[in-house]
């Protein structure tokens, strides 16, 4: 068989079997070859890859499809470096591609591969003197597990790599037969929040940042929570990973946007020292190049000054996004509005992030906040958070905090600002405003 047969794209008849971009075998022709293989013996032993390149309609919409087109060249380049010399390549979709391991069935040995695969994908690509970071995914599938026909093997692999995109991306994930319940599941479960955000069935809580000094509400931050029509009130916890990846984020993500706001100018007209209102982005709406246009028409309509708004962003979120979004976030910044890193303290990079990423405050993780008095260890990590927020001259808020004694951690060593159920539960504005109220008297 022509294993790896260099196609030349430049020939006058086009050829359907080779993928013009990439010179590489085309969908068609690497589907025929994966047939081929099924069928070449009783019970066939081999493994398929698929690998995908994680968000990627993101690179091309900040980048453009030039330079996308370079990388996809680069990456068939590098596959074909990676993998066994007996590999089938082919180019399978816009950013998929596929390894077939025609004798290969050990899961070690695929394992192996695939981390050899990604681990070559993940270095620098340099396309006109840019240099680029792209980062791939593996779904992987052996057979005779996985089924016995093309298509059974292929959406097995699909499957998997499905399952490692959402599991962060960059990273190996082996087809389990549980995965085609899973996705069932998931799909009724975004079909019924398309439903739920027509039917206005999402809601805001908010719970009260406090300064710790004296106890004054100084922030909200907004929490949703969906009132389903059978199963009563939802916790984010039950729905928010789906809806994340959904593509009903975006809308949803606006309507937050605008109810938060809504929100805090209500605040602002009956209170002298109205509370900032605090909202969480997804990841979807980053990806959009309108957030800043956005932004600023909520404000702009609301009469809403940027200082009142705050925009909690995760770290890992941060890190996919490419350099517009930083310039969108950026000139949001300037404008007024805070930007808090939240969940500090739990992604793999937050120091050297901070450099390349500007933000007004650190919101340290609960996750360390719930020992910090018993452990100390995890003291020592909110001591050096706070140094951290300290040396860059910007807000540090502890979120989390249940008891007094972890309030009084927090004061000694210089944290000024908590939010956890000591101070209040995410609570309705009516009930929010009632407690600001009594603080005010
Ligand atoms: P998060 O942004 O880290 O929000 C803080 C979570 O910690 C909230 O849970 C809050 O109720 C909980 N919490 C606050 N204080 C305490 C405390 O003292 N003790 C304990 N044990 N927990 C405390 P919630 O509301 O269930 O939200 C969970 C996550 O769901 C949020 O984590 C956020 O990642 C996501 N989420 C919630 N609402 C939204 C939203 O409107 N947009 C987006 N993008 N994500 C949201
Ligand atoms: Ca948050
Ligand atoms: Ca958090």
């Amino acid at each position: 068989m022509v294993a790896r047969s260099e196609a030349k794209a430049t020939g006058a008849s086009p050829d359907a079997d080779v993928d013009p971009l990439t010179g590489i075998p085309s969908r068609q022709a690497f589907l025929k070859r994966l047939e081929a293989r099924l069928t070449q013996e009783a019970v066939p032993r081999c493994a398929l890859l698929l690998i995908g390149i994680d968000d990627f309609r993101a690179f091309n919409d900040m980048h453009g499809f030039g330079e996308g087109d370079a990388i996809l060249r680069q990456v068939a380049r590098r596959l074909r470096d990676a993998s066994p010399r007996d590999a089938e390549l082919g180019r399978v979709g816009g950013d998929e591609f596929g390894v077939l391991l025609p004798s290969i069935s050990d899961p070690t040995l695929v394992r192996h591969i695939s981390a050899a695969i990604l681990s070559l994908l993940s270095e620098f690509h340099e396309v006109e003197g840019r240099r680029h970071h792209v980062l791939a995914s593996v779904g992987a599938c052996v057979v005779p597990a996985a089924g016995n026909d093309v298509s059974e093997v292929l959406a097995s692999a699909s499957l998997a790599l499905g399952r490692a995109k959402r599991d962060g991306g960059r990273t190996i994930r082996f087809f389990k037969p549980q995965m085609r319940t899973d996705v069932a599941t998931r799909l009724s479960l975004v079909q019924a929040l398309r439903e739920a955000y027509a039917q206005r069935q999402f809601e805001l809580l908010y719970q009260p940042q406090v300064d710790l000094r004296d106890g004054r509400v100084v922030g909200a931050e907004a929490l949703m929570r969906w009132r389903h029509p059978t199963l009563g009130l939802l916790q984010p916890a039950s729905f928010i990973d789906a809806l994340a990846a959904s593509n009903v984020a975006g809308d949803v993500g606006m309507w937050l946007l605008h109810t938060a706001c809504a929100q805090a100018r209500v605040w602002t007209l009956g209170f002298a020292n109205a509370p900032r209102v605090a909202i969480n982005l997804f990841a979807a709406q980053l990806a959009e190049s309108r957030l800043l246009t956005e932004v600023r028409h909520v404000l702009r309509e609301l009469q809403l000054a940027p200082e009142r708004l705050e925009l909690e962003i995760t770290e890992t979120i941060a890190l996919q996004q490419g350099d517009e979004i930083s310039d969108q976030l950026q000139a949001l910044r300037r404008d007024g509005v805070t930007l808090t890193c939240d969940d500090f303290g739990t992604g793999y990079a937050s120091l050297s992030f901070l450099k390349s990423f500007p933000v007004d405050r650190l919101k340290i993780d609960q996750s360390f906040i719930r020992n910090v008095t018993q452990d100390p260890v995890d003291a020592a990590i909110v001591h050096s958070l706070i140094d951290v927020g300290a040396s860059l001259r910007i807000g540090v808020v502890a979120e989390g905090v249940e008891t007094a004694e972890q309030r009084d951690f927090l004061l000694a060593n210089g944290c000024y600002e908590a939010q956890g159920y000591l101070y209040g539960r995410p609570m309705s504005a009516e009930r929010l405003t009632e407690y600001i109220r009594s603080q005010t008297g």
